[in-house]
């Protein structure tokens, strides 16, 4: 007789749903600020993916130092730590450090250890970000270790998106303790299918994404997750176009003669308008739905392009509506438009977040009963009650500040729908094809007549007196000034502090005899629509906001744009900025400031001195910070994804979107049992919008 021995094995599995807050060494404080991230389980935190990865596993030669980079180096401490005392609360310790091949300047802030960390004539080994101002090489704030901790410290570290009391240590330890029992997240390939693209496994991805072994580890276990989010995106797009593509209007326009509507414009369409208004009338006439990207630089005149295409709409019967992504934008529109439209016997409606909730059920009443054939507004066009008699013509504007889901949303409100979306951000055509499927793609690239170039200066603090001698002679001469402020990323809090310091300085020091004000995003839409308005009507003299307040405002007798701490915005958000200015006859002014030391930081500027060109600005900006930083978070309005970057990443979404289009083309509406998990993941991540196209 013999026993047999059952071993149980027990697998601490984690449970991917559990709260963060009962992990070890969170609790509720660090819970508030980890959901701050995003972060709310342990699934959200697992898939906190890596922003990128220290690489710590070389030593640097000082000489081959190069701006911008991190490095790992040893280095012998030449000189005793030096104290500056720059402030009450400001102390800077510093010291020179060499090898063989050079040597850097090593700073640290108010540390006073460091004093006796460091002695002369010992190495260490350090870490940190390498500065080059005035072709000197800087450390500031480097991390130190004693040589002997060499084999501990190198490695391949990742880099966490952080937030405010969330530090890298944190953030690492947290993930190390979830990882101390299994994870595993459901695989929704089959094996088949991962064969096939040559995909890891889902949990082998997670995990190395974490806990590189080596960089090749790094990339496989990326390519894996970047290409389900890409897939998943592109299959979205396809079922959604499933609905469009190739489906026959049921109603073709049959007229489409705008002069009316060209006969009250004060101006003449430019060459180019006057292009993409044909290229709009010949997909308008066609049988086949319209799926339109209508690119063009700020200022080239969109809005125009736009109304004649809604003209055309209304004058076939059909109702048009177009959404802008805020409330000032969109009342422009309206208030631009509207005396057109009016003229031609055309009912135009707004609807925005500060239309009255009895208004919107008005409006949606009309709606319903024809008696409205445009609607212009913002986010609330989407709102479930607004509902169209028979939409046909749906406009996004600034579409780069629209989600997927949103686009999606407007356009199922009505049957079959053309659609034009409009943008200033110049987007590659190869990445626009991608990502708007089958849009194609007309560009305005001429400005209309007598507009100058706007002139534009990099300057730093030395300039401060003659700038605002200039902002006050451009006063006195009866124009009016933009302030843009630099933006905290992600922190409203922090962008109105920012808003509020610049305020005091420009109403309280320097110009105390002229109205100044301020707009920021968290201001009521009443307030901002209020001072925007006395803008418009030159009661104001000096504007000083954010960003938030967009781009494509319009008053033409505001001359000079002054950018404060310009370094700190990408060159096509700057462009853009910029773009407000020169819209009148004046001569206008762009003045960056700022005290950026750094020669990549000037270099970049200076673009903007050169460049008139959104195009050729936004490749320049590609070419010095590569695409990571291209599309910065707020500006892109591109989907977000938790790891895929568009540019970067541009061979796995051609592979992604090959391989949705292989998947529908074997189970169009995705029923097959094979296919259920990725049809379950589709619709957790984009539901709703999918809701006509499912069954
Ligand atoms: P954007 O393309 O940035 O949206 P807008 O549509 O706001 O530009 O146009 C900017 C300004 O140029 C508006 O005041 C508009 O009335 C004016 N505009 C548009 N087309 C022409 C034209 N062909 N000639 C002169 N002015 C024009
Ligand atoms: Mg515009």
């Amino acid at each position: 007789m013999f026993c047999s021995i059952i071993l149980m094995v027990i697998n601490l599995m984690v449970d991917l749903e559990k709260n963060i807050q009962y992990i070890k060494g969170v609790g509720p404080a660090k819970a508030t600020l980890l959901n701050k991230l995003g972060i709310y389980n342990i699934k959200d935190m697992v898939e906190h993916f890596p922003r990128t990865y220290e690489d710590r596993t070389k030593l640097i030669d000082i000489i081959d130092f190069m701006d911008g980079e991190y490095v790992l180096f040893v280095g012998k401490i030449q000189t005793d730590v030096k104290v500056q005392r720059i402030r009450k609360n400001l102390a800077i310790y510093s010291t020179f450090a060499c090898d063989d091949t050079g040597n850097v300047k090593l700073t640290w802030f108010n540390q006073k250890y460091i004093k006796d960390r460091l002695k002369v004539g010992i190495s260490y080994l350090f870490y940190g970000k390498v500065q080059i101002e005035y072709g000197r090489r800087v450390i500031d704030n480097p991390q130190i270790y004693n040589l002997a901790e060499l084999d501990k410290v190198k490695g391949i570290y990742p880099v966490y998106t952080l937030t405010s009391g969330i530090t890298q240590n944190y953030l690492f330890n947290l993930i190390n303790t979830i990882y101390e029992d299994e994870v595993k997240e459901e695989e929704i390939f089959s094996d088949e299918f991962r064969k096939k693209y040559n995909l890891a496994d889902i949990n082998y991805a997670l995990k190395n994404v974490h806990f590189p072994e080596n960089f090749s580890a790094i990339d496989r276990a990326r390519n894996r997750i970047i290409f389900e989010e890409l897939f998943l995106l592109q299959l979205a797009l396809m079922t959604l176009k499933n609905n469009s593509l190739g489906m026959k209007k049921e109603n073709v326009y049959s007229s489409v003669d705008e002069e009316d509507f060209l006969k009250l414009l004060p101006f003449d369409l430019t060459g180019a308008q006057k292009r993409v208004v044909e290229e709009i009338k010949k997909d308008l006439t066609s049988d086949k739905v319209m799926n339109r990207l209508v690119q063009g630089d700020v200022g080239c005149g969109k809005t125009m392009v736009a109304a004649i295409s809604m003209y055309i709409a209304v004058k076939n019967g059909y109702q048009a509506t177009m959404m802008a992504p805020t409330t000032i934008l969109a009342n422009q529109h309206y208030n631009e438009l509207k005396p057109y439209f009016e003229k031609l016997g055309i009912n135009v409606e707004i609807i925005t977040s500060s239309t009255t909730k009895k208004n919107k059920e008005i409006i949606s009443n009309k709606l319903k009963n024809k008696e409205i054939d445009i609607l212009i507004g913002t986010h609330s066009l989407i709102e479930d009650n607004i509902e169209f008699n028979n939409l046909s013509l749906v406009i996004t504007d600034e579409q780069h500040r629209f989600g997927v889901k949103q686009r999606m949303k407007l356009t199922n409100k009505g049957k079959n729908v053309d659609t034009i979306v409009m943008t200033a951000t110049p987007i590659p055509r190869s990445l626009a094809i991608v990502l708007y499927g089958d849009l194609d793609i007309s560009i305005i690239d001429e400005m209309p007549p007598g507009r100058t170039p706007v002139k534009t200066y990099v300057v730093d603090k030395t300039f401060e007196l003659r700038i605002n001698n200039f902002i006050r002679k451009n006063v006195e001469a009866g124009r009016q000034i933009y302030v843009v402020c630099p933006l905290v990323e992600n922190n409203e809090t922090l962008d109105l502090k920012s808003v509020e310091e610049i305020y005091e300085k420009y109403k309280n020091e320097y110009f105390k005899d002229l109205s100044v004000e301020f707009l920021h995003g968290k201001m009521k839409n009443k307030e901002k629509d209020e001072i925007m308005q006395r803008f418009k009507e030159n009661k104001i003299n000096i504007l000083i906001s954010t960003t938030v307040i967009e781009v494509g405002i319009s008053v033409s007798n505001a001359t000079v744009m002054i950018i404060e701490n310009a370094d700190r915005f990408g060159l096509a958000a700057l462009h853009q900025l910029r773009g407000r200015v020169g819209r009148g006859s004046y001569e206008s002014y762009c003045i960056l400031k700022s005290d950026n030391k750094s020669q990549k930081a000037r270099e970049r500027l200076k673009v903007m001195e050169k460049s008139n060109n959104g195009f050729e600005i936004a490749e320049t900006d590609l070419e010095i910070r590569g695409p990571g930083d291209f599309f910065g978070i707020r500006q892109s309005g591109l989907p977000e994804f938790k790891l895929a970057n568009l540019l970067k990443d541009m061979k796995i979404l051609k592979e992604a979107q090959q391989a949705a289009k292989e998947l529908l083309k074997e189970d169009k509406y995705l029923k097959l049992a094979k296919n259920q998990k990725i049809r379950n993941a589709l619709f957790d991540k984009f539901g709703e919008q999918l809701t006509n196209v499912a069954t």
